[in-house]
């Protein structure tokens, strides 16, 4: 299974946490038809447990001028009450993985996280004495001032837990290492940013190479492949179901046919590959 990808002069790592049969398919896809079930890609369904197959990981992006990392995954020490298999672990998958990329925390320049829940922050700090502090000592990060604003503002959905924020972000920004970026902010000429909103108020994808986008990295714009062949699937948490909806339909169309890789965060493994079309919808013919 490929976790190393190099286009013209960009080299990708994939950071991989977890995969695993993370909840029931429909409370996960809540519109999904019975003829869609059917339609389910192997590896993106467990039979078994009738749970949705998702990959939690971060992707390592290293240009000619910096190590990239974008988004920070689930985290050790973190509080997810709800989430037995993320609550207080404490494994070495995520680091090692890390490592096995050729990287330590001290390597990681920017940190960039699409939108800011749990699994997409997670590493971004790390306990030391009883106190969250950065992870990766030398790294600004990236987060769309709007998306953090309205995390921390009046709005947020009832009964969302402010852990991860408290935990993950917070201490970043009182660290003074934040950033906070509109979400079509460009790095430099090898790394911008592309507004994909709708799971949450201000996400943003984040594309990758010179003179053209050699990859993409969806973060949640989608999380499992038959959201491709039918964008109009919404997931559970989306902020804004008719404008992710609309979000998921526009980056395909972009994308489809062209060499640009597409990088899911929660597509089952490889999870990265190329995006063709499908019926109505898309497909991604994964790189092997
Ligand atoms: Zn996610």
């Amino acid at each position: 299974m490929p976790t190393t990808f190099a286009v013209q002069d960009i080299t990708i790592h994939r950071i991989v946490e977890q995969e695993y049969g993370f909840m029931a398919l429909r409370e996960f896809l809540p519109t999904l038809s019975d003829a869609q079930v059917e339609e389910l890609e192997e590896g993106a369904y467990d039979a078994k447990s009738g749970n949705i197959v998702l990959c939690f990981q971060s992707y390592v992006v290293k240009t000619p001028h910096h190590n990239i990392l974008v988004d920070a995954c689930i985290g050790n020490n973190k509080t997810f009450p709800r989430r037995p298999a993320w609550n207080a672990k404490t494994d070495g998958n995520w680091m090692a993985a890390l490592k096995a990329g050729g990287l330590a925390p001290e390597d990681i320049d920017f940190v960039m996280c699409t939108h800011l829940h749990g699994d997409h922050i997670g590493w971004n700090t790390k306990l030391e004495n009883g106190r969250w502090v950065p992870t990766f000592p030398k790294a600004r990060y990236l987060f769309s001032q709007k998306e953090y604003e309205y995390w921390t503002g009046p709005n947020v959905p009832a009964g969302f837990s402010m852990d991860p924020l408290n935990e993950s972000v917070l201490p970043v920004v009182e660290a003074g290492r934040a950033e906070l970026v509109t979400s079509d902010h460009a790095l430099n000429d090898h790394i911008r940013l592309l507004p994909t909103p709708g799971h949450t108020p201000d996400h943003f994808a984040v594309c990758a190479g010179k003179g053209g986008d050699q990859a993409v990295f969806t973060g949640d714009l989608i999380h499992s492949p038959i959201q491709a062949r039918y964008p109009e699937l919404v997931m559970r948490v989306d902020t804004d179901r008719d404008q992710a909806v609309q979000t998921r339909r526009r980056f395909f169309e972009r994308y489809c046919d062209t060499d640009t890789l597409c990088c899911t965060m929660h597509f089952p493994s490889p999870s990265v590959g190329h995006v063709k079309r499908w019926g109505e919808g898309f497909r991604l013919e994964y790189v092997s």
